[in-house]
């Protein structure tokens, strides 16, 4: 995959590209990276990239001038990829979503700084917006390298094994098990037994069980709408038995008959009538 980042502050990249998973990928040549300092297009002796927002206010925003002829550039090392904007106000980086972009052949990465870019790029330039959190941060480049590392051990053969990205959180909507590796007793707390027993079967119905507790304590949202298979279904309502004799459900109170007589405060109210005008009641 061809991956071209625009960023004034391309210094930031090299350490990022030699280690691990994305290093990796460099050597096995499934990942060709590339980083554009817009600062290079940027006219002047002190190839000014900012400028003060029209309007006002504080802050600096990214001329589009030298944006647009580094993405100029990006484009003839990667014909065919679309620009997507690192941006707080982008689509949420979803595991989805990295696979969905890990499908593609090329991606063009610009990474703002100050305020922003001058909007006039976004849209037809820049089609794209990809956040990866609601909180705002100085610059695109950790968000670039976020999205860049997401990606990459998606692409095959980025990985050990084939699968080892299948079980992994939020693929198929829930939050993995919990892992353990020698020693077998680490300051007196033990690896749970079922996973030293070899027997497969129990295994994965623990991790199974293990994945679905950990999403309901730490990230139900993500129960909500999910389609449960038979199994899942089981350990569900296995917990909800569980939990049920630890606190037995209340039993609905029956309405108590009415009064003869008395006023029934269930009906509504008598609608109102407002006037559009003034605010003020109309009868
Ligand atoms: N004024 C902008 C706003 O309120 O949306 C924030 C600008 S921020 C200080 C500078 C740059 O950091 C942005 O242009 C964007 O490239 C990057 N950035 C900040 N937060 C981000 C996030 N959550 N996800 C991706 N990029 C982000």
């Amino acid at each position: 995959m061809r991956i071209v980042v625009l960023s004034i502050f391309p210094q930031m990249f090299p350490s990022f590209f030699a280690h691990g998973m994305v290093r990796l990928a460099c050597e096995r040549g499934l990942l060709d990276p590339e980083v554009i300092d817009p600062r290079a297009f940027a006219p002047g002796p002190h190839r000014t990239t900012d400028d003060r927002p029209y309007g006002g206010g504080s802050g600096m925003v990214m001329k589009p001038e030298p944006l647009a002829a580094a993405l100029r550039r990006a484009r003839g090392l990667a014909p065919g990829a679309a620009a997507i904007l690192l941006s707080a106000q982008g689509l949420p980086l979803t595991q989805e979503r990295a696979a969905a972009l890990s499908r593609r052949e090329a991606l063009i990465l610009v990474c703002g700084r100050y305020e922003g870019v001058d909007d006039r790029l976004c849209g037809e330039e820049i089609a794209e917006e990809i956040s990866i959190g609601d909180y705002v941060l100085s610059g695109g480049e950790v968000a670039a390298m976020v999205v860049i590392d997401a990606v990459v051990r998606l692409l095959p053969g980025v990985l050990g094994s084939p699968t080892s990205a299948a079980g992994d959180s939020f693929v198929d909507g829930l939050l993995e098990y919990p892992h353990y590796t020698r020693p077998a007793v680490f300051e007196g707390r033990a690896v749970p037994e079922v996973l030293k027993s070899g027997d497969h079967r129990r295994i994965a119905r623990w991790r199974k069980e293990a994945s679905l507790w950990r999403t309901l304590a730490h990230r139900p949202e993500l129960l909500r709408g999910r389609p449960l298979d038979e199994e899942e279904r089981a350990i569900l309502r296995s917990m909800q038995t569980t939990l049920e004799e630890i606190l037995p459900p209340e039993i609905p109170r029956e309405p108590l008959p009415r009064r003869k007589g008395a006023i029934d405060r269930r009906r509504k109210p008598a609608q109102r009538k407002f006037s559009l005008t003034d605010g003020e009641a109309a009868e």
